[in-house]
């Protein structure tokens, strides 16, 4: 068998988003819709129209970041006196007072991977958009570690809550989500979707192309 009839026996099977089945399409029809005959999810050989949502939700993350970075996250009212923090006055604050490790986890939580992530992303639709076939192996890991990350990005919440904890031991404060904590978890949220959005096969499309 030559490597050319063995891709071509896969070009017309898909394995379902949700539960993994593999499927056999319907044949050139590309606008048909295929079942999976297992869970009745829709199932396509790419994910349809992925680099257009990618692109609108990398985009619209990339907007939110910013309010998420200029607006207080908290706000602490301690004997009669507001301070407000934004994500990096709140690193900053950490620091000062000695919490350089939880410093360090916001940082990089909230300000650092969240802009790693974008910039990934985008660097994978340029790359298929510009149809390279540059390095799809090392191409395919980075998309597989923007999703892995997706899951750890809440962990600037967890800090808030942590900081809530301490601050009520006290019991002479109060401390309150601001603007920048739902701007901040819209980047997270949009991120993960643009993640979910993007299709890793579209790599392998332009690669296999110029191999064979
Ligand atoms: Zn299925």
């Amino acid at each position: 068998m030559s490597p050319d009839s063995a891709t071509s026996g896969v070009e017309n099977l898909a394995s379902c988003h949700d539960c993994g089945f593999v499927v056999a399409l319907a044949g050139e029809a590309h606008h048909a819709e295929t079942r999976c005959p297992r869970c009745r999810a829709a199932v396509h050989r790419r994910k349809p129209d992925s680099l257009n949502r990618t692109w609108a939700l990398v985009v619209t993350a990339a907007m939110l970041y910013i309010p998420a970075n200029i607006f207080p996250v908290m706000r602490v009212i301690s004997l009669g006196q507001a301070q407000e923090d934004t994500i990096f006055s709140g690193a900053v604050y950490l620091l000062v007072h000695g919490m350089w490790p939880l410093a360090l986890v916001v940082f990089f939580a909230s300000v650092v991977v969240p802009l790693l992530k974008l910039l990934a992303l985008s660097f994978l639709l340029i790359s298929v958009q510009k149809g390279w076939s540059w390095r799809p192996v090392e191409r395919t890991k980075l998309y597989h570690v923007v999703e892995a990350v997706g899951r750890w990005s809440m962990t600037d919440i967890y800090v808030v809550t942590i900081l809530v904890a301490l601050v009520s031991l006290g019991n002479l404060a109060t401390i309150e989500a601001g603007m920048g904590a739902v701007y901040f978890a819209g980047v997270v949220v949009v991120t993960m979707l643009a993640a979910e959005s993007f299709d890793p096969r579209l790599i392998w499309d332009r690669a296999r192309e110029t191999n064979g």
